[in-house]
Parts: C-alpha cells; structure tokens; sequence
C-alpha cells in the first residue's frame, strides 16, 4: 500500500479542503505516519475520515480533528505544549513538529507504553508520563497550550495555572459522547471562550 500517497490524498481531501490553512500543520500532517499509529491490521484504514479504535476502549481521534486542534493552538516552534491522553501517541507527534516541547500525558499504562515506544522508535521527542491529566503536570509548566483528547463538562481547574499568558485550553466540553470543542483564552488576565462545533470525545476519567 503507498501510504504516503494516502497521507498526502487525506492531507488534500480531508483537512486543505475543510478549513486547515496553518502551513505548518498541514506539513506535519502530511508527514507524520498515521498508520504506524493504528493496530496492524487496521493500517489500511489509516488515512480514512474517521477514528479508529486502538484498544482498551479508547480511539485514535479522527485526522482532521487532530489537525483542527492543533491548528487551535497557534503555534510557531517555540513553545512547549502539554497533551492530554497520549492514546496512541498519533497527536502527540503532530505537535512535536509544530512545538519545541510535547509532554504527553495518558491513564492507561499500556497505552503510555505503547505510545511512548512508538515515538522513541519514529524519532518524536515527545515525553510520555502515565499520570491523571486533571492535575496537568507542573514540572514542565508553563504551558502555551493544553490540548485535551478527552472530553470533561469543565475544564480541571489545575490547568488555567500551568498556563502561559496568552495561552490555550482545547477542550471537548460536555457530557460523555456529546460534547462541543472549545477553546479558553487565557491573555494577562482576561478569558475568552470560543466554541466551535459538536463533537464525541471519549471521556477524561
Ligand atoms: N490523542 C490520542 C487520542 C486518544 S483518545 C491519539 O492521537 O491517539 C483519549 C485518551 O485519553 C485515551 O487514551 C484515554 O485513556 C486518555 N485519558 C482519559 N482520561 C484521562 C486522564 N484523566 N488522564 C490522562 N489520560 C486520560
């Protein structure tokens, strides 16, 4: 199977033809290999408009949804970011080409090792703790954003604190498989709250 040309065929399909315009996400997107990602035999399903599920209950969340958050999170290189539910670690390495530091958080332990023996092997610098994200992770704060893959009727009141100013929450808000994804602006004081579109998350337990 040509997976690149797949990779390069959803980067055209499913996210330039949508609203995903930050040329640096678009390039990662279309470098990162998202069927190394998937469980072997769903490899060909990789590329596909969809999530697909990678054990233990949880999904490896849908291309164009990782490009959309990451996108959220207006990033330039510099900066270090925190992610919410590494899974399968697909997102964590987006973010590792967009930011200079990705520290990835999961509950599950052999999802954390999954993932973070996945990064190692693909050469993603990303930090994989197995830790309840709520309570974010302070030794690497602060944050320009914090991107959660899972979803939570607020957000953990811990992460406005580990927060840079300006910085983000990239949140799905609500209740369990029926949430909205929104962003938090957090800039010298004052908040702002976007919301952007109906989405299902699995739930930050
Ligand atoms: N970003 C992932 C998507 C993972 S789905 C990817 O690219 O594949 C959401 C993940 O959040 C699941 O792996 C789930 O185990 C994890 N999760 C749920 N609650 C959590 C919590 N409190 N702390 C850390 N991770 C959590």
């Amino acid at each position: 199977m040509d997976f690149k040309a797949l990779r390069h065929q959803m980067v055209a399909q499913q996210l330039q033809a949508r609203d995903i315009n930050d040329q640096r996400v678009l390039k990662a997107m279309a470098t990162v290999p998202r069927h190394l990602f998937v469980p072997a035999h769903l490899s060909g399903e990789a590329y596909t408009d969809q999530a697909l599920p990678i054990g233990h209950g949880q999904t490896i969340s849908q291309p164009y949804m990782v490009a959309f958050t990451c996108q959220l999170c207006r990033l330039h290189g510099h900066e270090t970011v925190l992610d919410i539910g590494t899974g399968s670690g697909y997102q964590a390495a987006v973010l590792s080409l967009l930011a200079k530091k990705v520290i990835s958080l999961e509950i599950i332990p052999a999802l954390a090792e999954t993932a973070q023996t996945t990064l190692v092997r693909l050469g993603y610098p990303v930090q994989v703790i197995r830790k309840d994200g709520k309570l974010g992770y302070l030794p690497a704060a602060p944050y320009r954003a914090i991107l959660s893959a899972a979803a939570a009727a607020t957000p953990p009141p811990a992460w406005s604190s580990q927060l840079t100013s300006p910085g983000f929450i990239i949140l799905p808000e609500g209740l369990t498989y029926h949430q909205v994804l929104v962003r938090y602006t957090f800039d010298h004081g004052s908040l702002a709250k976007e919301t952007y579109f109906p989405v299902a998350y699995v739930p930050l337990v």
